[in-house]
């Protein structure tokens, strides 16, 4: 049966622009998930859905009926709920072998990879209105984040540099992340730091080779 796919993280209104976060002082979001007020800020959009879901079905935060919600949340197809929810409910479950946030253990936990896999089928056959480039981006980073331990460095150290600018709803372009990329192996995080756009990230000058 066909889903409805009722996209997610819209319920609240994005910032207009990425601005430095009172706590940490980096770009609001770079600081996620470490960084309380970072946090916070990126969640809400999760936490927004995942509150109208909990009210839709009478059911209070914290409760029992919360965990068992999560759990009928996860066994349902990709597309019954919006894609916050469904990550929402991971988070709210812990792995049964590993005991992290389910589908956030190390990488040779077989039951967070399969976690962590099946929540991309949402993306992969939502329709195109129902996610935008922007909002599979965010998903994605901050999946990852959330499992920064045990992923590449370099892999992280990107997912940062782009956080605050997905959440104003601007995702790079593919030529504009390979630059980035190259920067970053480059070792330019801090010039990469102080742009202020994506498009300033891209456009870093070339370093002159050094001999
Ligand atoms: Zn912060
Ligand atoms: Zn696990």
């Amino acid at each position: 049966m066909a889903q409805p796919y009722p996209p997610g993280a819209r319920l609240l209104a994005r910032p207009d622009q990425a601005a430095p976060c009172p706590t940490c002082g980096t770009l609001l979001g770079r600081g996620y998930p470490d960084c309380a007020a970072c946090a916070e800020t990126v969640d809400a959009y999760w936490l927004a859905d995942w509150a109208a879901l909990l009210s839709g079905n009478g059911v209070a935060e914290g409760t029992a009926e919360e965990r068992d919600l999560a759990a009928m949340v996860l066994a349902d197809d990709p597309g019954a709920h919006p894609w916050t929810c469904d990550d929402w409910a991971m988070r709210r479950t812990s792995c049964p072998y590993c005991r992290a946030e389910l589908g956030s253990g190390a990488l040779d936990c077989l039951s967070c990879a399969s976690a962590d896999q099946a929540r991309w089928a949402w993306d992969h056959t939502a329709p195109p209105q129902a996610m935008r480039p922007d909002e599979h981006a965010l998903r994605l980073t901050v999946a990852g984040l959330r499992s920064a331990e045990h992923r590449r460095p370099g892999v992280v150290g990107f997912w940062r540099l782009l956080l605050p600018f997905l959440l104003v709803g601007r995702a790079p372009t593919r030529e504009e992340s390979r630059r980035v990329r190259l920067h970053l192996m480059a070792g330019r995080e801090d010039e990469l730091s102080e742009a202020a756009s994506v498009e300033e990230m891209a456009a870093l000058p070339a370093l002159p080779w050094r001999g």
